[in-house]
């Protein structure tokens, strides 16, 4: 065996236990990070084992310990200090401490938003048998209306059926615990309760302009944190800066021929996509239209394996907004390229089976590979290219863990937004479901190992078949194990974790002020999921792994611009607005004291409307009027460069915000009801249909929107391209 053999099988060793550790929620203790830097980021856990020379992934495992076969602790484990006992309970009696307050909550609990009787679950409430021993009562099962699955119905039905669940294909006229939508929040309209997987302006966000801003926003603040996002350039308000910047970078050294890729906005499985050398080979119209697009830096040296180009797809779950909740699937796929791949040059820039890793397009030609195998073929699973990786002596841990960090700050930077449209459309205090989302991260992976982020999918296809070519020019739809055994699990998972029963955090333990540290000090052990009765005993172990707030302390920073979306949601007044008034406006700057004699009243209504205007001829096909968050940052932003004139930009903005944060003071009574807060006290159990006629939610601003829109979803910026369901890239 040689050196690096017996290293790869160290590595792979010890990303075995650590995997085993992260797989068994339950008991996985704390992990530590590296301190808190651009670089910082999460210890990995892994789910490969070197059995053989296929990696196989997620296993169920039967050990418990978290420590080496020495008896040591894992490097990089530690015990959590906020620990919670009573695990032990075999009636789900749940117990959640506040970290610092001694506080302990039993029974009645909150989680994002729901009120559940953990005390004495529903689903698991107690009888006595015969001689008076306890026995479990048979718990009513999880009930999932499927109606509007789509394209993930196949693997939703597996789901439930493993974990014993009651489907509803058809619907229900009574509530469902789950509802599940193919594409948006809007499938279905008038849920009151329950779960639903789609978050209110997901999509919106997640499309490639809304995603390319916010992430600038972050790079504005935090440039070294955020460096994981290719340069981008919106089309077509910055063809102009982008034309510039390229002209001058060329003049300046003749050697540099960079490429871009153009990317039209929501459009996804490669569609629409090309590259360029050069800003004059844009193509900016479409008929008399502008198109609305990004152009962004092409990463020009992937890693290659076996010469070709690859990409990979990450499942990621937001489990709740308030408190945000992430976890990351184990195991991924990843994504081929079929034609050996080149440095970008004229003439190989039309070669889309050379550049573009999208699976819709490489399954078209005719160097496509299918495999039952996980290792071999053109979509593999994401441990056997990590562990192909691990072989060849790259230190796998540290892809793994750059990838959580990846994936954390990118969450961090729509979730702002994305509370916007939270209150806009479940407003706080009324009757509503939750939330929670899978979403798809394509990552791609530079030579030198450093992931950058392509895109972030708000429907990720959770197809377990895949298409091939049963004849010339006939496609079929035929099994896809990779498929299976990777999405089964994602989606079999997220149910396990959002299973009622298991709801734990609650309303009161919510940061008050958003993303602040006082917030963060609230902590419940946030492995104990899948402690209650739920018919897990013979599934196994979870596949997905908590990163947040598991990782807080590391990213809590970064969660600036959460805290100026909470004033502006707290100045947006009425319920269901997304936009600011030009008196809410003014009362913003009134009650944080930011006007004086320099900056009056009367400059206060100039800038707001001089910012506003921009903003509606940037977001031409945005109904409402007013003034949306991405306007309010800039007008928060100069308003800080304008009062803290020395410092620089994120210190300027931390200032600010906290001369804002002072002035208003903690929310309370009323106002506590217009907070950032998505969690809403729900209704005790009420029947969707009577809902239905006297839901007061269809006299918000919201359902208007929605009544205005021909589809009955809101913001009109959707073209109905962007909401096919469930994509496979
Ligand atoms: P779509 O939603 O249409 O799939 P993506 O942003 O995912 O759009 O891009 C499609 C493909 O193009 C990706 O899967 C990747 O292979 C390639 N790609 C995208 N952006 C870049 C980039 N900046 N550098 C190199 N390749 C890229």
């Amino acid at each position: 065996m040689t050196d690096r053999d017996g290293n790869v099988k160290v590595q792979l060793g010890q990303m075995k236990s650590l995997g085993e550790d992260a797989g068994k929620e339950e008991t996985d203790p704390e992990e530590e990070m590296p301190a808190s830097s651009p670089s910082a980021s999460p210890d990995p856990s892994s789910c490969i084992t070197s059995t053989g020379t296929d990696a196989s992934v997620c296993k169920q495992r039967g050990e418990k310990s978290s420590k080496d076969s020495s008896g040591k602790p894992l490097q990089g484990v530690a015990v959590p200090a906020y620990a919670v006992k009573n695990f032990n309970s075999p009636v789900c009696e749940q117990t959640l401490h506040i970290k610092g307050t001694g506080k302990i909550l039993q029974g009645k609990s909150q989680s994002n938003g729901n009120y559940l009787g953990l005390h004495e679950s529903r689903n698991t409430q107690e009888t006595r048998c015969e001689d008076g021993c306890k026995l479990p009562r048979k718990r009513r099962p999880v009930t999932v209306d499927t109606s509007k699955a789509k394209t993930s119905l196949e693997a939703l039905k597996i789901s439930i059926k493993e974990l014993k669940w009651k489907e509803f294909p058809l619907g229900r006229r009574a509530a469902c615990d789950i509802y599940w939508h193919g594409v948006s929040f809007h499938d279905n309209e008038n849920i009151v309760s329950g779960q639903v997987n789609k978050f209110p302006g997901m999509v919106e966000m997640l499309r490639k302009i809304n995603l390319s801003r916010a992430v600038r926003t972050m790079q504005d603040l935090f440039p070294e944190e955020y460096d994981f996002y290719p340069r981008s350039w919106i089309l077509p308000e910055e063809y102009q800066q982008f034309s510039a910047q390229i002209r001058m970078a060329k003049e300046s050294d003749t050697s540099v021929s960079p490429t871009f890729i153009v990317k039209p906005d929501g459009g996804s499985q490669g569609d629409g996509i090309y590259l360029i050398r050069d800003p004059s080979d844009l193509k900016l119209m479409v008929g008399s239209q502008p198109k609305q697009a990004v152009v962004q830096e092409y990463i020009n040296k992937p890693l290659l394996i076996d010469k070709l180009k690859f990409d990979i797809r990450l499942y990621v779950l937001i489990k709740s907004l308030e408190p945000l909740e992430i976890y990351i699937a184990k195991e991924g796929l990843t994504r081929f390229c079929t034609e050996p791949y080149q440095e970008p040059c004229q003439k190989n820039l039309t070669h889309v089976f050379m550049h573009l890793t999208n699976y819709s397009l490489n399954v078209h030609s005719g160097n496509f590979v299918h495999s039952d195998s996980q290792s071999t073929g053109s979509k593999r699973t994401l441990s056997s290219v990590l562990y192909r990786l691990a072989v060849k002596g790259v230190d796998i841990k540290r892809v793994w863990s750059d990838i959580i960090a990846l994936v954390i700050k990118s969450v961090i930077a729509v979730v702002p937004e994305l509370k916007v449209y939270y209150q806009a459309d479940i407003p706080p205090g009324k009757p509503g479901p939750t939330c929670f989302q899978i979403l798809g991260f394509d990552i791609l992976l530079m030579k030198n190992l450093k992931p950058v982020l392509l895109e972030v999918n708000s429907n990720p296809s959770m197809r377990i078949e895949h298409e091939q070519e049963v004849a010339p020019g006939v496609f079929q739809y035929v099994p896809s194990p990779v498929d299976e055994q990777v999405k089964v699990g994602v989606i079999r998972d997220t149910l396990r974790l959002m299973d009622p029963c298991n709801k734990k955090s609650t309303a009161s333990s919510q940061p008050k002020a958003s993303g602040s540290s006082q917030g963060e000090e609230i902590q419940v052990d946030g492995e104990q999921q899948g402690r209650c009765p739920d018919n897990s005993g013979n599934l196994p172990p979870l596949c997905l792994k908590q990163v947040y707030p598991k990782y807080t302390k590391q990213f809590n920073h970064l969660r600036l611009v959460e805290r100026i979306a909470a004033l502006f949601i707290r100045f947006l007044g009425v319920k269901g607005n997304m936009r600011l008034g030009p008196t809410a406006f003014r009362t913003f700057i009134r009650t944080c004291k930011l006007s004086n004699s320099n900056f009056t009243m009367a400059s206060v209504d100039i800038l707001y409307i001089d910012i506003t205007r921009r903003w509606s001829c940037a977001l031409p096909d945005s109904r409402e009027a007013g003034m949306g968050l991405q306007a309010f940052l800039e007008a928060f932003f100069y308003l800080a460069a304008r009062r803290f004139k020395s410092l620089m930009l994120r210190e300027q903005v931390v200032s600010l915000l906290e001369l804002c944060e002072a002035h208003l003071g903690p929310q309370s009574g009323s106002e506590d009801r217009r907070s950032l807060s998505c969690s809403r006290v729900m209704p005790r159990v009420i029947k969707t249909q009577t809902l239905c006629l006297s839901n007061p939610q269809l006299n918000s601003p919201a359902a208007q929107r929605r009544a205005m829109s021909q589809d009955c979803r809101p913001h009109q910026r959707l073209k109905p391209r962007t909401l096919r369901a469930n994509v496979e890239n």
